[in-house]
């Protein structure tokens, strides 16, 4: 966030207050699992009670089956899933449980989607690893970097070619069906249905990491919206309910490869523990009972509406203060949003890339003055919470047309 450091003290709702005592609307969400807002009662609740009855076991409990059979549920890809501690956890399982089942070893991904920080996944990757100018990490043993091909979104053509150039050779391809840490993109022409023929006729797998959009921007996630099913799922950030939990399922075939039943190794000491259990199922069982998907996606609405307006009024009265044109893509999901300094369409990184990181910086301080709190980063996606009121997202829209009046 520039100089200034921010430090939060508490949060509750839709606000956050920093050590200094000023209030913010935050968008940032916890980078998403606060979709009911911050400390919510009923999850408060809920994690107080469980505690009450231990903190962890080492010993499977009932809110592991619990959150499991939600899972599933919800999922319908998901025919067996494994509790993890994070996000990171859940993909990195994913790939050596892909790499295991088809006994091969490369795997493809996409530039600018961020799949946490395993080895093999800091290839040409999004979120901060962007943010702070190095999407391939150091520290990776360059055997590990030959095995990750990273493709542009959305370019259906270069996956059949990569395909039919590594013959038999690719064990999964794993990808945020809605990208979401590079900004917000979306996929276009079916490119998702293509990722699940290609991967179908090279007896490959189809991962989809929906860490972010799982549960999120639909009750089945974004699998659901899309009408594309993945062979496994990586979830995690929502599913906590804001403790460290991340999860990964999908056919039973290729999860009973797991041990102790198969050969691919996998543990961990505080997997599945109840209080992350306890968090994670008020959270959900919450969203469900509010219909929460609806609610944010109107809010989203709102907020889209006004947005659309502060911006067609910035990009028709340039030139104050000497400033050259402004271009602005605006894009939402839901609950989800992003608005790039940068013409359309965007559609990949390259296009989010062509971003004025100076203007969004001005735009984020901007908006971060007046009481408005969003991702200090062009590559990054903002969240709105069912705790957000409309007055809220008011006066969000009218410190956006502020902010963009000043630039
Ligand atoms: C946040 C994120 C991860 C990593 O999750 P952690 O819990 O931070 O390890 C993986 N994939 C996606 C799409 C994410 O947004």
């Amino acid at each position: 966030m520039g100089s200034a450091p921010f430090f939060v003290a508490r949060a509750e709702g839709a606000k956050i207050w920093d050590v200094d005592g000023n209030e913010y609307i935050d968008y940032i969400g916890s980078w998403g699992p606060a979709i009911l807002g911050h400390a919510p009662k009923i999850i408060v609740d809920a994690v107080r009670e469980a505690a009450t009855r231990g903190l962890s076991f080492g010993i499977p409990n009932p809110l592991e089956v619990e959150m499991a059979e939600l899972i599933c549920d919800w999922m319908p890809s998901i025919e067996k899933v494994r509790m993890v501690n994070s996000g990171t956890e859940a993909t990195m399982s994913c790939i050596r449980l892909g790499r295991a089942f088809t006994r091969r070893d490369k795997i493809i991904k996409f530039d600018g989607c961020y799949h946490g920080h395993a080895d093999s996944l800091l290839v040409k990757a999004g979120s901060g690893a962007l943010t702070h100018g190095r999407p391939d990490s150091a520290g990776l043993p360059q055997a590990f970097v030959d095995l990750t091909i990273s493709l542009p979104f959305n370019d259906a053509n270069r996956v059949r070619k990569c395909f039919a150039q590594n013959k038999a050779q690719i064990a999964a391809v794993i990808v945020e069906p809605v990208p979401a840490n590079s900004g917000l993109y979306f996929p276009t022409d079916n490119f998702l249905s293509v990722l699940r023929e290609e991967c179908t006729r090279n007896g490959a797998l189809l991962i989809f990491d929906e860490v972010i959009t799982g549960f999120r921007v639909a009750r089945g996630g974004a699998q659901e919206i899309y009408g594309v099913k993945s062979d496994l799922t990586a979830l995690g950030k929502i599913i906590g309910g804001g403790f460290p939990v991340g999860a990964f399922g999908g056919r039973a075939e290729i999860m009973d490869q797991l041990s102790p039943d198969g050969p691919v190794y996998q543990a961990g000491t505080l997997s599945g523990n109840p209080l992350g259990m306890a968090a994670g199922l008020a959270q959900l069982r919450e969203l469900e009972r509010i219909d929460g998907w609806k609610l944010l996606d109107d809010l989203g609405a709102q907020f889209e509406k006004l947005a659309r307006d502060a911006i067609k009024f910035a990009t028709a009265n340039p030139c104050r203060g000497g400033q050259a044109k402004i271009n602005i893509t605006f894009h939402r999901l839901g609950s989800m949003f992003c608005l790039f300094f940068a013409s359309g369409p965007i559609i990949d990184l390259a296009g989010a890339r062509r971003s004025d990181l100076k203007m969004f910086t001005r735009f984020f301080h901007a908006c971060l003055k007046r009481g408005v709190c969003f991702a200090p980063s062009q590559f990054e996606t903002g969240f709105i919470s069912t705790s957000h009121t409309q007055h809220d997202i008011e006066a969000t829209g009218a410190a956006v047309r502020e902010a963009l009046a000043e630039l």
